[in-house]
């Protein structure tokens, strides 16, 4: 007997949760991200803590846009490695290709959720490579990751900016204005 057909309906609950799975399954923990957010803010902010970073990667999680790029480049680098792809987009992908830039621009889309300095903290934190990005940029570690290095920047960027919003309205309202 055939099946009745289910109507497509979001299920944004289904969404966030896949986008948790997925990057740990790729190997990125939130507390990786927010040791990238304390890096880039501790200059600012010297009493900035581990937990608020945390918090503000969670808070950068939770929007639509960005689980649906964190998502969007994991399955890419995915399909490269099971070599599914167009052969010269595979080519491309799979050799981290500079002149590609589709990584780049998805990863666009989760800095536009904070505001323009967003991309300030981007060029920045994609400069440093450090931690969890060095981590995922050792292509002798075998798995592709073109599209989410520029994802998890991108999310530490836009937390960083997060916090930069909040401790400024935090300023403004102790001092009464
Ligand atoms: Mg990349």
């Amino acid at each position: 007997m055939e099946q009745p057909k289910v109507p497509y309906a979001l299920n944004s609950k289904k969404v966030a949760d896949a986008t948790r799975e997925w990057l740990l399954r790729r190997g990125v923990k939130v507390e990786q991200i927010a040791e990238l957010v304390l890096l880039l803010q501790n200059k600012y902010f010297p009493n900035l803590t581990k937990e608020e970073c945390i918090h503000n990667v969670e808070r950068v999680l939770s929007k639509r846009e960005v689980q649906n790029a964190i998502l969007t480049g994991i399955q890419l680098d995915i399909l490269c490695e099971q070599e599914l792809l167009i052969p010269e987009l595979q080519d491309m992908i799979k050799h981290d290709e500079s002149l590609y830039g589709v990584d780049e621009i998805l990863a666009f889309s989760i800095l536009n959720v904070y505001g323009s300095i967003g991309f300030t903290n981007y060029g920045y934190v994609d400069k440093l490579k450090a931690g969890i990005l060095e981590q995922l940029n050792d292509k002798s570690l075998g798995p592709v990751n073109t599209f989410l290095d520029d994802i998890v920047g991108a999310v530490a960027a836009a937390a960083s900016s997060r916090i930069a919003h909040r401790k400024q309205a935090e300023r403004e309202q102790a001092k009464g204005e």
